[in-house]
């Protein structure tokens, strides 16, 4: 994908305790084998517990993450989001579980991105937001509309817009959400 495209650098968890080559094998799994059976799985980077970045596809290439608005997205998810303990009983429970090895290196990825952006020919200072999953979504208290392999609606679990606005193209000021959701 292009560059010029993207207008949204989008935070995420896996919501789940699996590590990143297999979170990337259930979404590319054939469908048979209890996978997600995409030819290309989510997110260009997932970002371990102890806050090591795993490279999963170069920000050239379209991944999965927020339906819909994937042509326009870079995708950035930390492992967890849900409470471990909980997990291991089959619970999913919603929790920001960042480790501090995390919180650094999410803030690593987003500036790679965004050199990357700038880098292919992006103006950085239009139309480029930092936000999490859930801020695409209409429904954030009710049915929920994000998709159900993430299994959590309130996914990446903690609110991304304020605590990354920094890097928002309008230096800080409050960002228009994406309206054409
Ligand atoms: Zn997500």
């Amino acid at each position: 994908m292009e560059a010029s495209q993207i207008k949204y650098i989008v935070i995420h968890c896996t919501a789940g305790w699996t590590n990143a080559a297999g979170v990337q094998n259930y979404f590319t799994r054939p469908k048979s084998k209890g996978g997600r059976g995409w030819r290309t799985g989510g997110y260009h980077r997932i970002i371990e517990p102890d806050g090591t970045i795993k490279e999963m596809y170069p920000f050239s290439r379209v991944t999965n993450g927020v339906a819909g608005y994937n042509t326009e997205c870079i995708h950035i998810s930390y492992v967890g989001g849900v409470n471990y303990e909980q997990y291991k009983k089959g619970k999913y429970i919603a929790e920001d579980t960042r480790t501090s090895a995390q919180k650094v290196a999410i803030e690593s990825c987003i500036i790679e991105a965004i050199n990357w952006l700038q880098e292919n020919g992006k103006d950085i200072y239009q139309d480029l937001m930092v936000l999490g999953h859930r801020d695409f979504s209409d429904d954030k208290d009710g049915s929920g509309v994000i998709e159900s392999w993430e299994r959590i609606k309130e996914c990446p679990c903690f609110d991304a817009i304020p605590e990354y606005e920094f890097y928002n193209s309008n230096n800080g000021k409050k960002e228009v959400l994406p309206s054409n959701r």
